[in-house]
């Protein structure tokens, strides 16, 4: 029997999932071994979790609780930054 990835309840979830993820804040997770962006956690998720990293191919562990602070994005000020005409 094939293995039904792509139903259409399965990608229901998934737009559902990212209308309402899309205003809860967010924190990127990176591999500790390359640094690279592992995936993003959300505000309020917990457990473990594991993932392959897609750049150095590491398997890393990950307990969310210790990453539930997540700070809001950071609004950008108007003033100052690193383009400044001199
Ligand atoms: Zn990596």
């Amino acid at each position: 029997m094939a293995r039904d990835y792509n139903t259409p309840e399965r990608m229901q979830e998934m737009l559902k999932a990212i209308r309402t993820t899309s205003t809860m804040a967010s924190r990127n997770v990176t591999c500790p071994y390359c640094g690279h962006r592992a995936f993003t956690v959300y505000e309020g998720a917990t457990g473990y979790l594991q993932t392959k990293c897609s750049k150095c191919r590491h398997i890393v562990s990950f307990n969310l609780v210790s990453m539930r602070r997540v700070k809001p994005k950071p609004r950008k000020a108007a003033a100052g930054g690193p383009l400044q005409n001199q």
